[in-house]
């Protein structure tokens, strides 16, 4: 059982002289809140985490995520609020007496050591017994499929074999939480994707709970049971990938979640006989029975609103009269999908097409320069605030 509960979680560092700050450090853009007491990198953090779930924290860089998992492995100070691990308050226990374990960006593995060594490290400190030592990291190099590696040293592994090394060295120890910081940052496009497979595999293989960091939003969609979405130091939403999909809370959460990124256009909502209903252009689209219901449910008055439609929920009008008018900019074609870049209501859209789909309806791939008459449906449009 490992059960993570962070309450109203606070970070607070203090106020820097320019010349303290650590060397090389660059500066992160942030909007962060800043009090007396100093900067507020991360504030009014509350999430309940359950046994075995794999929660994701992700958002742009700078926003507290990393400080946010430092606060949860004892690394950084927690400024206010109370984190418990198992029923137990956290805040002042050392982080070795946390039972939990932590994967970097960098791996930190020892150079000196071998594969085997390393990974024996942390159960050679607890004074695990030979025999024992041997085994757990026996099982764990399989799991991993690094066996055959155990005798050599870190500077013969290609990169993710040494990420799969710093996770074995972390599993040994078999730990209630296992931390993720970034941990597949440093490797090329490729094998990133093949970690991100073998990661999902070896959550299936041990029973631990997993807190992930990443500023990637594919990553979090992919590995989390929950994602949990920041922005300056404050969550924005927390959901399951589909929910934080298909209803993001606000602008921020729309744009971030989803590749492309979502279109957003200034558009009108209008309500006539009760019903609700958003106008850009020619297309007027009432929108689905949840929307309306949620819409009323908040009271939301008619006006000037933005518009957030995902390239891959726009589709082709068969009546001009009554779409938006766009013009194709460029045309990519993917094989099964065209990705268009298409100049509608002054701004660049984009419209993900099915190949299928256009051949269905007897449809040509549209080329650059043609007529792109397009619309949505009520279910995918997302009214945000303008
Ligand atoms: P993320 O992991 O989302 O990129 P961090 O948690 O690393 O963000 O940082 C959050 C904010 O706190 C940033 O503005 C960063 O510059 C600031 N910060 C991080 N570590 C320190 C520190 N040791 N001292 C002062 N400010 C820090």
């Amino acid at each position: 059982m490992a059960e993570v509960i962070l309450k109203n979680i606070k970070k607070v560092y203090p106020h820097q002289e320019p010349a303290k700050k650590k060397k090389g450090s660059e500066e992160k853009k942030t909007n962060l809140q800043i009090t007396d007491e100093g900067v507020l990198a991360v504030q009014e953090f509350s999430l309940n985490i359950a046994d075995k779930e794999f929660i994701v924290l992700v958002g742009p860089s700078g926003c507290g995520k990393s400080t946010t998992l430092r606060m949860v492995a004892g690394l950084e100070e927690i400024s206010g609020g109370e984190l418990y691990i198992d029923g137990k308050l956290m805040n002042d226990v050392a982080p070795k007496d946390r039972d939990i374990a932590m994967v970097f960006q960098n791996y930190a593995l020892y150079p000196h050591m071998t594969v085997r060594e390393n990974m024996a490290f942390p159960l050679k400190l607890k004074k695990y017994p030979k025999e024992e030592i041997r085994k757990r990291v026996d099982q764990a190099a399989e799991v991993l499929g690094i066996t055959e590696y155990l005798d050599r040293k870190p500077k013969a592994l290609s990169g993710g074999q040494r990420q799969r090394v710093a996770i074995g060295r972390a599993i040994v120890r078999e730990p209630k939480v296992l931390l993720m910081d970034e941990p597949l940052s440093n490797l090329d496009a490729k094998l990133r994707n093949q970690m991100r497979a073998e990661i999902i595999k070896l959550r299936q293989r041990i029973d631990t709970t997993f807190i992930y960091v990443t500023h990637d939003q594919t990553e979090a969609m992919t590995l989390g049971d929950r994602i949990v979405i920041m922005k300056d130091g404050v969550i924005q939403q927390i959901g399951t990938p589909q929910e934080v999909f298909d209803h993001p809370t606000n602008l921020f959460v729309a744009g971030f979640i989803g590749t492309p990124q979502m279109n957003f256009f200034d558009a009108e909502l209008v309500k006539e006989d009760g019903r609700y209903a958003v106008v850009l252009e020619n297309a007027r689209v009432e929108l689905s029975e949840a929307k309306q219901a949620n819409l009323a449910r908040k009271q939301v008055q008619p006006g000037p609103i933005t518009l957030g439609v995902r390239p891959e929920h726009i589709s082709l009008a068969g009546d001009a009269s009554q779409a938006v008018r766009g013009t194709v900019d460029v045309a990519e074609m993917m094989g099964s999908a065209v990705h268009l870049h298409v100049d509608a209501c002054g701004r660049d859209t984009i419209v993900i097409l099915q190949t299928m789909d256009l051949q269905g309806a007897g449809h040509p791939i549209p080329a650059t320069g043609s007529a792109l008459p397009f619309t949505f449906g009520g279910n995918v449009a997302h009214v945000f605030d303008r």
